[in-house]
């Protein structure tokens, strides 16, 4: 074999692979080497053979959408296709790209070096060649090294043992045989059910059994296919915007807003529709709500129990040790039926572990049991398994094995630090585990071309990630996983399927429109986290994003909720309600009172929060956010009752008047109504007028800042503090974080410009101190302030320059920035649990303002 100088270097014939072929070579002009071990294409459906091996996304789905002919030619001839077809589809695709004269098949990479001086890639390869290339494209896929046998005395063993994924291409001849089956996982469900028929006795040995649901495989008719064909363009955008990337219905709703009869409806109807619509479609907090996930876990077992006739084998058969969706759903077909046969039986392998493999079979803690055939279906080490065996050597003689010694670990699943110019293809920490892979596929591919092309064009040489990315990206996956239940089973999900590989989420658990969305944002601010020939770029903000607001913002995506600036004035509303749901239950020992305050022409409510302390209580106005168009007492509930716990406060919630039917400054006058009221009457409801404290989220701070202003200037009631959440505080502002995150997350400017301009009404307002209070001629003598703002927020810096402004005018005042949090965090307790933080704060800085100490000690000084 001659050496050979390329572009790029592409490891893998499988989806990734051969799209990343086409991509580079044809569609970009590069020059490519490709390499596969495998002696035809096909990656994991090439080395996967084994019996009932299928697709468990439907095919129309499981199928690339690069090419419209492509998809229409191809016709499918199940709903989920089995290996063999899907294994000829992607024959047929190298065929019609005319890829395979790019690879040179049956060879492995045996070592890639990257050379610092030539900034290129030295990668040899097992038929004694050396080829350079810039860039090496790891395509090698998650799933290209098997697990090895756990068990000792395989040699011993007078029969075969095969491993599923080492199928021999002319199969196994286990008609009559006595066989055994190790793993229940996706692949030990298939074989199971597909062998059980065919041997003369199978022992399946379990030792955790899996949620499995049915499959519903059927042929695909002629109708299915020609309205695929008409839905492609349809199928292909809606796919990519679903949380599993397929079309499948959004869950929109908890599973514990519903009856238990309404459940088992939904349930029926999921259960019974095949794939993965069960775990997908059914009820958005499956994922991460024990008590959600106990529902369909109860409701699997239930139907696990009706279809096993032996009663003590059900109840073996059913999952007890994890929730529903924790490990990687499993689907079948007649799977649990084929225990009712009478030579297929179950050894527990959790209660008694296999021991070792003996000369007639396998030995367990209590028995030795006699087969022909040991099928291993015991699963894959996950991963850039392959890639981490190939000797990868990057910039500094670094090792790839050194780098990842405590785990996998990719930016967006596609960079690594210290490996310039070397890109994974859904690589570890992508989202490809719970993302329709060949999309999965086709989009990582695409952000690698991109990223090609524009180092090409911008004239630089290499592309590496940031050591600060990578980690922050890591964290973030970390942060995203302790959101979900996902580390709460043992799970290759999570890393440890493999005894002493590191535990580390080996994907981000967002769904695909939140992944896509932060690639998307990555390659839209000039690749942010990358370094160009040394150059770094500063992260991206949903990078930069805690990562517990990130699935909660994914949640919003998954679910389809519309961007609030696309909302009408009402849905808007509604949204903003709907928040409600992401709150936790408010605190026990708070109780609650609706009442009365008057404004010109009538009155409004006030909710007040009263906890259970002795009074008189101090008193704080609490003024909730929403845009001044929205919000309401009822969506500040849980932050008032909380705000009461922690303060030992009596909180004021009024309901101000809203805009556009109210405009400004209606909303400012009910403030400083609620505030005189609470001054005359509060002590009839245990209050100390004396010890009074304005405070607000967001429109709400607004407001509160001008009410300090007004009182201070309209002869009091005089405060003891204001609390400033995330406050807007002047509508003029040009500041670095209104253009930094000028589109959110959550809040964008533009939605922003639009709640302004509906609450001020005439432009003219926007200069006046009542509406932008950082526009007040004068800030001496407000109350001690508090100040809070979050990292993430086009609101920020306005914020920070009024507690600076305030400060310098002789103002006590604090300003906490909460790192990572956006803007409505406070609001969110039950999404983002940092919101108790915000809330801590409020409370360490408001408590000794309203002691009685302190009353007494201003009073003196008056
Ligand atoms: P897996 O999900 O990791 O399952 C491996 C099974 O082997 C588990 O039941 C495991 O038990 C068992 N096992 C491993 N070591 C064992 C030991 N020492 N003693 C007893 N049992 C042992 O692997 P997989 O089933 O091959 O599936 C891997 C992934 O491939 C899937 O999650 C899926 O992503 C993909 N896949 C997809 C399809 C499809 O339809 N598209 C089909 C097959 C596979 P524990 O659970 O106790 O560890």
């Amino acid at each position: 074999m001659t050496n050979k100088d390329v572009d790029a270097v592409i490891v893998g014939a499988g989806f990734s692979g051969l799209y990343a072929t086409h991509r580079l070579r044809n569609l970009q002009g590069l020059s490519v080497q490709c390499f596969e071990a495998g002696d035809g294409p096909g990656g994991v459906w090439y080395w996967n053979r084994y019996p009932g091996a299928r697709c468990d996304f439907e095919s129309i789905f499981y199928s690339y959408t690069f090419d419209a002919d492509l998809q229409r030619e191809w016709r499918w001839t199940e709903r989920f296709a089995k290996q063999s077809e899907i294994l000829a589809y992607l024959q047929h695709v190298a065929d019609r790209f005319d890829l395979r004269r790019s690879y040179r098949f049956s060879t492995r990479v045996t070592s890639a070096v990257w050379d610092d001086d030539a900034q290129r890639w030295e990668v040899a390869s097992d038929d004694g060649s050396v080829t350079t290339a810039r860039f090496f494209i790891n395509a090698a896929g998650a799933f290209s090294v098997f697990k090895k046998n756990d068990f000792p005395g395989q040699e011993d063993f007078h029969g075969a043992v095969v491993h599923t994924s080492q199928w021999p291409a002319e199969g196994v001849d286990l008609a009559g045989k006595r066989v055994a089956v190790i793993g229940t996982g996706s692949t030990g469900i298939q074989v199971i059910q597909t062998i059980a028929e065919q041997v003369a006795e199978l022992t399946v040995f379990q030792r955790t059994a899996n949620f499995a649901c049915p499959l519903g495989n059927r042929p695909l008719t002629d109708e299915d296919f020609a309205q695929a064909v008409a839905d492609f363009s349809r199928n292909r955008q809606e796919s990519r915007n679903s949380i599993a990337g397929a079309p499948y219905p959004r869950a929109v709703r908890s599973a514990l807003m519903d009856t238990p009869e309404e459940r088992r409806k939904v349930y029926d109807q999921y259960y019974n529709g095949g794939g993965f619509r069960m775990l997908t479609s059914s009820y958005y907090d499956l994922i991460f709500n024990p008590v959600a996930n106990a529902t369909a876990a109860d409701y699997i077992r239930e139907r696990i129990r009706e279809r096993v006739h032996d009663p003590k084998l059900a109840e073996l058969l059913c999952p007890n040790d994890h929730p529903y969706g924790t490990k990687r759903a499993t689907f079948e077909t007649k799977y649990y039926e084929a225990f009712n046969l009478p030579h297929v039986h179950l050894v527990d392998a959790r209660t008694t572990p296999i021991v070792r493999i003996t000369e007639k079979g396998i030995a367990t803690t209590d028995h030795e049991y006699e087969f022909d055939v040991i099928v291993l279906a015991t699963g894959f080490d996950v991963g850039a398994g392959a890639l981490a065996r190939m000797g990868v050597i990057g910039r500094g003689g670094r090792k790839l094995t050194d780098h990842w010694a405590h785990g996998q670990r990719a930016y967006l699943g596609m960079a690594t630090h210290g490996f310039p110019n070397l890109f994974h293809i859904n690589g570890p920490q992508s989202a490809a585990a719970l993302f329709n892979n060949p999309i999965a596929i086709e989009d990582s591919v695409d952000f690698v071309g991109n990223l090609i092309g524009y180092l090409d064009s911008h004239g630089h040489t290499t592309a590496e990630v940031t050591d600060l990315a990578e980690d922050r990206y890591n964290e973030l996956v970390r942060e995203v996983a302790d959101a979900t239940l996902f580390p709460t089973a043992t799970t290759w999900y999570m890393g440890d399927n493999i005894p002493g590989k590191p535990r580390t989420p080996l994907s981000l658990f967002t769904g695909a429109p939140m992944y896509r969305a932060i690639c998307a944002e990555v390659e839209t601010t000039g690749y942010a986290g990358f370094s160009f020939d040394g150059e770094n770029r500063p992260l991206s903000s949903l990078v930069k994003l805690d990562g517990s607001a990130v699935f909660f913002l994914a949640g919003l995506q998954n679910m389809g909720v519309k961007p609030l600036e696309e909302c009408s004035l009402e849905e808007a509303r509604a949204t903003m309600e709907s928040f409600k749901m992401m709150q936790l239950p408010p605190p026990g020992d708070v109780s609650v009172v609706d009442t009365q305050y008057p404004i010109e022409g009538g009155y409004r409510t006030a909710r007040l929060y009263r906890p259970s302390v002795d009074g008189p209580l101090p008193v704080v106005v609490f003024l909730h956010g929403g845009g001044w168009i929205g919000g309401s007492l009822d969506s500040f509930d849980e932050p008032c009752a909380t705000l009461a716990s922690r303060t030992g406060a009596l909180v004021v919630s009024p309901d101000y008047r809203l805009a556009p039917e109210h405009p400004f400054p209606a909303a400012t006058d009910d403030t400083v109504a609620v505030l005189r009221w609470a001054a005359d009457h509060i002590a009839e409801f245990g209050g100390d007028p004396d010890r009074m404290a304005v405070g607000g989220e967001s429109a709400g701070a607004n407001l509160a800042a001008v009410a300090a202003l007004r009182l201070r200037d309209e002869g009091g009631p005089s405060l003891r503090a204001q609390v400033l959440v995330t406050p807007p505080t002047d509508f003029l502002a040009d500041t670095e974080s209104r253009k930094a995150f000028a589109h959110g997350p959550l809040l964008s400017m533009e939605l922003a410009m639009r709640m302004g301009s509906q609450y001020l009404g005439d432009p003219a307002n926007t200069m006046s101190p009542w509406a932008s209070p950082a526009r007040a001629s004068d800030l001496s003598g407000l109350p001690p302030a508090l100040v809070i703002t979050m990292e993430i927020d086009p609101s920020r810096d306005e914020a920070e320059d009024y507690a600076s402004a305030l400060a310098a005018a002789g103002v006590p005042t604090v300003c906490r920035r909460f790192d990572g949090l956006f803007h409505m965090a406070f609001s969110l307790s039950g999404a983002i649990p940092r919101a108790a933080d915000i809330q801590e704060a409020i409370a360490d800085f408001l408590k000794p303002l309203l002691s009685t100490e302190a009353a007494t000690a201003a009073a003196a000084i008056r």
